[in-house]
């Protein structure tokens, strides 16, 4: 005889009520929810893992996001750039190292400097190898005409996390005005998606003011939104920013950790198909964080190839995983540590979104 909660994990679809009690799930119920969510990825895709070496391209940002280091109102950083040469040289390594694909990420500008550039990088990551890598962009919010121009060049995904679907709690997180809408981060992923990017997005887990009704709607916002990724991570407090004063109220690291497994568990349940991000945030707070994910039915890892020297200026949020470590270190690392769950790195390849393949 099947208990209530083993009922729920064989539903076909789950409604809201059904997540909250999942993603409530302590204890034997939490172990045999994550081990649903991974048997549910091999039943539907495989073991491998897919990389996008991460290229982190420049801290200047335009935002003030209440939670994030990079923050335009956030005067203790040293804001940089990568040159031209520079991103070119990750983007060779990444090839080289046989990757597949690269993510180049940054604060978010809207500069003509900065679409143009970012279109003439694009081209040129196109051109390594006849086109071989697949590129990935996280660039903020911006106009339906540059996620064209940046889509002609080549790029092909493009991850823009929605950071809370409930607009009260967006707005909790970042200050009320034209720059930070709600409306319009919801109106790019739209543009993103009629455009053909193979569109992803995500939230933080364990925000200030966050209940299990706001991560349960996440999860139905992403499957409305019918995504083909989505990168889901712990929300790390960052002392030099405003919502900082808010981090007594939030769940421990542990229960961040933990809700964020459960959430890619039931996730995978309800979008088999799709690619998920083992986020480094997860590392960050736990050293198994990233394989832990990986085992909860997450697919895809973004090792950081951002030159050592900018890294630590890259400072999202505190005590970030691998900052220190070199590229070939960590190739090496995530091989043997994968290996130990079962799974295995795809190497050349972009491994792009099965959900997005099928239908397209
Ligand atoms: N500027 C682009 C954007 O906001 O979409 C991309 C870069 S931004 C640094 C990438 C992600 O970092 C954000 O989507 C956010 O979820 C995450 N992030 C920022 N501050 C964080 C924090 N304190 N804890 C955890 N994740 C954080
Ligand atoms: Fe800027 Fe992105 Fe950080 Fe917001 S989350 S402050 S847009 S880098």
């Amino acid at each position: 005889m099947h208990t209530a909660f083993e009922d729920i994990l064989r539903r076909p679809e789950l409604d809201r009520e059904d997540i909250k009690v999942l993603l409530s799930a302590e204890g034997a119920q939490m172990e045999s929810l994550l081990r649903h969510g991974l048997e549910v990825k091999l039943a539907h895709l495989d073991n491998f893992v897919h990389l996008r070496g991460l290229i982190e391209y420049g801290n200047v940002c335009e935002k003030n996001c209440l939670y994030c280091g990079l923050r335009t109102g956030n005067e203790k950083v040293a804001r940089y750039c990568l040159s031209d040469a520079e991103v070119l040289d990750c983007a060779r390594l990444a090839h080289e190292l046989g990757y597949g694909s690269v993510a180049l990420q940054s604060g978010e500008r809207s500069d003509a400097d900065f679409i143009d550039k970012i279109e003439y990088l694009v081209r040129e990551i196109k051109k390594i190898d006849g086109g071989s890598l697949g590129v990935t962009l996280s660039l903020g919010e911006q106009s339906e005409e540059t996620y064209r121009r940046w889509f002609e060049a080549g790029a092909h995904r493009y991850l823009l996390r929605i950071e809370s679907s409930d607009e009260e709690l967006y707005y909790k997180i970042h200050p009320r005005n034209d720059k930070h809408s709600f409306r319009r981060r919801v109106e790019c992923l739209e543009s993103l998606k009629r455009l053909g990017y193979q569109t992803g997005t995500g939230v933080m887990v364990g925000l200030p003011f966050q209940t299990l009704n706001h991560l349960a709607g996440d999860l139905l916002f992403f499957k409305q939104m019918d995504v083909a990724m989505v990168g889901l991570g712990p929300y790390i407090p960052h002392p030099d920013t405003p919502l900082y004063r808010h981090k007594d109220i939030i769940p421990s690291a542990k229960d961040r950790m933990d809700m964020t497994l459960k959430m890619i568990a039931v996730l995978r349940m309800m979008m088999p198909e799709i690619n998920m991000v083992a986020a480094t945030a997860n590392q960050t707070i736990d050293p198994q964080g990233r394989e832990k994910a990986i085992a909860a039915g997450a697919n895809v890892i973004m090792p950081n190839l951002t030159p050592g020297e900018y890294r630590e200026s890259y400072f999202i949020y505190p005590d970030k995983a691998c900052v220190k470590d070199q590229p070939d270190q960590c190739q090496t690392c995530l091989d043997i540590r994968l290996a130990a769950i079962g799974h295995k790195i795809q190497y050349n390849a972009w491994g792009d979104s099965v959900a997005f393949t099928k239908k397209h």
